[in-house]
């Protein structure tokens, strides 16, 4: 299948100011040289979703729906090649590529069914004189911003509901991953998207040129998925405008076993919810509290888990963990480590760079004091921390001590106790017993520095979606 490499605007493929290689992390290799967008391709995408907007929110829901279920339909039959693009350019492996190519595609479908349902509500004011009529309608023209750990899903999660709301917009994917967002706007080209509604672009200088956009008044909404730092230079901008504003950014998740915990259950979560992705989630699990009474059991199993995996270039067969996305961020991963080494890691299984070409880090397990200093960085790799504690109540304590709130896994057996655990930890999302819970049907997000809103569930289409209050005089 071609690989799609230029702009996508207003319903044409063009070129821009330069090109971007697209590296694949693996080997060091240059897979393509997509094009970047000066700032008359920027100004450009945003006259088309303008232009496109009032035409495209006027549309029958039902024929939205039928767009998305059609796009689903596409990502589905063509998965192993969609797979293959993100493990190449991000280094992820074949498996955990072709799972996030169904969860991508399951956000076009869940919306296809979303879009038929906007609630919307008629009543009388407590007067009895007057009635109170409320629906939702499409914001306008929405800027997407996504980064390279879900290359597809994180940008269906945000156009899904996008395009079911009747918003138009702009996607400017990762400079590291943007193959996968052309090659999916490819699909919605074929699905039927009509030109102008969905645009792609991928700026020279990411930083001015996104803060120009931002300053755009025909921007009305941006939804960035994406670190806390950018996260919160993005707030900033999005204040002079008063844009409305989407934020899923970091996390530092805790995973909580308590001493009732069903050990082998909770190694088979632990392995789920460090390793998807080869731990490249906001997701992973990075702090693994563990009850000191289980916990040599639990440190045995889970470092005989992990040093079992076959590392290897991504689309190796039978390869369980691939390379980080870039030199860069592997080289972050393991000046984590050797920081906490250096503050007092014990090291059972990994930690060490491997030679070669290929941005690898091997699977890393190591017992850690709660002040070590890799407890209040988010790893983005696949390296575990385990950290031993006496009681609930300090687990808890230890688990919240963080600036982030996405998610927090708890494993016991007694399902009140996990519960009450759950109710306690400071997060927008708790796992009971199972080591992944992300889901296009429910509502995915965080508190604290964690992010603002929820993609997902019934409550992703209200993302693009005003509430509007019409007053009726009877
Ligand atoms: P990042 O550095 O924040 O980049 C994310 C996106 O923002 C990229 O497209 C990047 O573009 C863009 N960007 C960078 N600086 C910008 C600026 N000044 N203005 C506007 N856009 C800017 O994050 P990342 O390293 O790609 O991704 C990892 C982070 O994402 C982690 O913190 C992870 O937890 C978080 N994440 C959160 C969720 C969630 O749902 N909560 C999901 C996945 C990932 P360039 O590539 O061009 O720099």
């Amino acid at each position: 299948m071609e690989l799609k490499t230029g702009l996508y605007i207003d319903g044409k493929w063009v070129t821009g100011d330069g090109t971007l290689n697209v590296i694949d992390p693996s080997t060091g290799e240059v897979i393509a040289a997509v094009s970047t967008a000066g700032d008359a391709e920027c100004d450009a995408a945003i006259t088309a979703a303008h232009n496109a907007f009032p035409e495209w929110a006027k549309t029958a829901p039902r024929y939205r729906a039928e767009i998305l279920r059609k796009a689903f339909e596409l990502m589905v039959a063509e998965a192993d090649h969609l797979a293959t693009l993100i493990s190449r350019e991000n280094g992820k492996v074949f498996s955990d590529a072709r799972g996030e190519v169904m969860y991508a595609a399951e956000f076009f479908r869940w919306f296809s069914e979303e879009a038929v349902r906007t609630p919307g509500d008629f009543r009388k004011s407590p007067s009895g004189d007057k009635r109170i009529l409320v629906t939702h309608q499409p914001i306008g023209v929405s800027l997407l911003i996504t980064p390279w750990n879900f290359p597809a899903g994180m940008a269906t999660r945000k156009i899904g509901p996008a395009i079911a709301a009747g918003c138009t917009m702009v996607l400017k994917p990762a400079g590291e991953t943007p193959l996968t967002a052309l090659a999916i706007v490819d699909i919605l080209e074929r699905a039927g998207v009509p030109k102008g509604v969905v645009n792609v672009i991928l700026p020279s200088k990411t930083g001015p040129m996104i803060s120009k956009m931002l300053h755009d008044p025909r921007v009305r909404n941006l939804s960035f998925t994406g670190s806390t730092e950018v996260g919160r230079v993005l707030l900033k901008e999005c204040a002079d405008l008063v844009i409305r504003t989407s934020m899923e950014l970091g996390g530092n998740a805790p995973f909580v076993v308590l001493d009732d915990a069903n050990i082998d259950e909770a190694i088979k979560g632990v392995m789920l919810a460090k390793m998807r992705n080869g731990g490249a989630a906001c997701t992973a699990a990075n702090r693994i509290f563990v009850a000191r009474a289980i916990a040599d059991e639990f440190t045995e199993k889970f470092t005989a888990a992990m040093a079992g995996m076959k590392m290897a270039n991504g689309l190796t067969e039978g390869a369980q963990l691939g390379a980080s996305v870039s030199m860069k961020e592997r080289n972050k991963i393991a000046e984590l480590v050797d920081a906490s080494v250096a503050a007092g890691a014990k090291v059972h299984t990994g930690g060490k760079t491997p030679d070669g070409a290929g941005a690898f880090y091997p699977p890393t397990v190591m017992t850690v004091d709660k002040s070590n200093p890799i407890l209040q960085s988010e790893v983005f790799g696949p390296v575990a921390p385990i950290i031993r504690f006496d009681t609930d109540e300090e687990a808890i304590k230890l688990a919240n001590d963080t600036p982030f709130g996405l998610i927090s896994y708890v494993y016991s057996q007694d399902l009140t106790r996990a519960i009450r655990t759950a109710e306690a930890l400071e997060a927008g999302m708790v796992a009971i017993n199972r080591g992944m819970i992300s889901d296009p049907a429910a509502p995915f997000g965080g508190v604290k520095q964690s992010g603002l809103g929820r993609e997902g569930g019934f409550d992703g289409i209200h993302e693009y979606l005003e509430t509007k209050f019409i007053g009726v005089e009877i």
